[in-house]
């Protein structure tokens, strides 16, 4: 594991690396009592050159500087912590997989270790980086999710913190995590406002692939308002599908009123959510207001989502050339 410590005084210190280990951390460090802590999440891909790569690490850095900034934690230089990454996975390189569509996902964590209970900035923090081989999301061929969309939960508001990547915002989304899974949905599709607008699906990015009110094919997903964790997989499929220009793309609001006009118009074509863990996840049924709503993302054979996905994963492995992926 990677270490660097920070305070007040001294500013950042020198990064070590050091067999992975249990953290001594003194009970009134903040991170423990008021959450101030945050995390990134991303992978290290081993090609079929037998390369390793990590995927806009730059894009991980800026949002994980955006988090340490709103929750009071030390800003650091996002490029030299992506070569303290290399170093650390190249030399943990026999733990990133060989087999096809496994990875090394890499954990690097930012929380505040002054031990005082006061709730303030603290003036000492420690940045440390872990990480775990891990197997594909769809070992055996890709499987949509049904969601559970109950407006008496929101993830996020207008002024929140919503948009950044900090653990306070996670614990909260385990009650509602734990009532889908016994209303037998694998995951939650957070509403917000009065109209109950679509804005993310658990810990993945929203996707809506559908003929609009004007007759047009059109991929969109919420914008970033506030209210949306601004995914790295969300932004490369947004360039991914400006770049095909083959359908319109669009960063627009959508509440569960137009969205369930338009299913019932038979306009939705494919829905599915984004993020790191699986690139694209297809959405087969709503539930909302204790009803079910069958969407027909697979029986229009989740062509989008499928495209995404080896597009994506291509690039990503190293199977083809491109300048979002950086060799170790
Ligand atoms: N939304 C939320 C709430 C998330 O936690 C994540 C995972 N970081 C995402 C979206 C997807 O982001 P990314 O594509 O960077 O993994």
């Amino acid at each position: 594991m990677l270490e660097i410590e920070w305070s007040a005084e001294g500013g950042w210190g020198k990064p070590q690396i050091s067999p992975f280990h249990n953290l001594l951390i003194h009970p009134a460090a903040k991170a423990l009592h008021y959450a101030v802590e945050l995390f990134e999440g991303m992978k290290a891909y081993r090609g079929p050159d037998n390369r390793i790569r990590l995927f806009r690490p730059m894009e991980n850095m800026n949002r994980m500087n955006n988090s340490a900034q709103r929750v009071s934690l030390p800003t650091f230089d996002g490029r030299e912590l992506v070569e303290c990454i290399k170093k650390l996975v190249s030399l943990d390189a026999d733990w990133v997989p060989a087999t096809p569509g496994d990875t090394l996902y890499i954990r690097p964590t930012l929380v505040g270790t002054e031990p005082t209970l006061g709730v303030s900035p603290p003036n000492r923090a420690l940045l440390f980086v872990i990480a775990s081989p891990v197997g594909p999301y769809f070992p055996t061929g890709i499987k949509p999710v049904t969601l559970m969309a109950d407006p008496r939960y929101v993830r996020s508001w207008p002024g929140g913190p919503g948009e950044y990547k900090m653990g306070s915002n996670y614990a909260p989304t385990l009650l509602p995590q734990v009532e889908a899974l016994q209303k037998s949905c694998q995951q939650v599709l957070w509403l917000f406002g009065e109209d109950h607008q679509l804005t993310e699906v658990g810990t993945m990015n929203l996707f809506i692939y559908w003929i609009n009110e004007d007759g047009e094919k059109e991929l969109i997903t919420p914008p970033l308002n506030g209210l949306i964790l601004p995914g790295v997989t969300r932004r490369s499929l947004l360039e991914l599908a400006r770049d095909w220009n083959e359908f319109k793309v669009s960063e627009k609001e959508i509440n569960m009123k137009e969205f369930l006009t338009a299913l019932n118009e038979k306009r939705i074509v494919e829905v599915f959510g984004a993020g790191t863990a699986c690139v694209v996840c297809p959405v087969e049924r709503i539930l909302y207001n204790e009803e079910k709503f069958a969407l027909p993302t697979m029986d229009n054979g989740a062509k989008l989502v499928n495209r995404f996905l080896s597009t994506l994963m291509d690039i990503q492995f190293g199977r083809v050339e491109h300048k979002w992926s950086e060799i170790i």
